[in-house]
């Protein structure tokens, strides 16, 4: 992709060269208004790169929220479905049977 950026600065500075050199008096090869197009096609390549570069920011970032999960006490990556890595879902499955017992557990004692 870096290509793109390049190939588009590169062309807006050849064509603000061929500006400055029509500017000085000179004829241009090909086109008198090559230093035009070189400018506008540099700056198309340039847009289109930064277009390129906000989808792709975007669609990572959907890709993110729908297909990863992490643990929501330590921050693990875990798969799609999932709240807990395996670790703290033992942990939460314990202190869940732990906070059941102390319920079943007669109050007068
Ligand atoms: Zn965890």
């Amino acid at each position: 992709m870096q290509w793109l950026i390049k190939s588009g600065i590169l062309l807006v500075v050849a064509g603000l060269a061929a500006f400055f050199y029509k500017d000085a008096g000179h004829a241009l090869p090909i086109s008198q208004q090559m230093d035009t197009y070189m400018i506008l096609l540099g700056m198309f390549l340039i847009v289109l790169y930064f277009g390129i570069y906000i989808a792709f920011i975007i669609s990572g970032q959907t890709w993110k929220r729908s297909h990863q999960n992490r643990c929501v006490r330590c921050g693990k990556k875990i798969p799609k479905g999932e709240i807990y890595c395996e670790f703290h879902r033992m942990e939460v499955q314990t202190e869940y049977l732990m906070g059941l017992s102390d319920r079943h557990r007669p109050e007068k004692e």
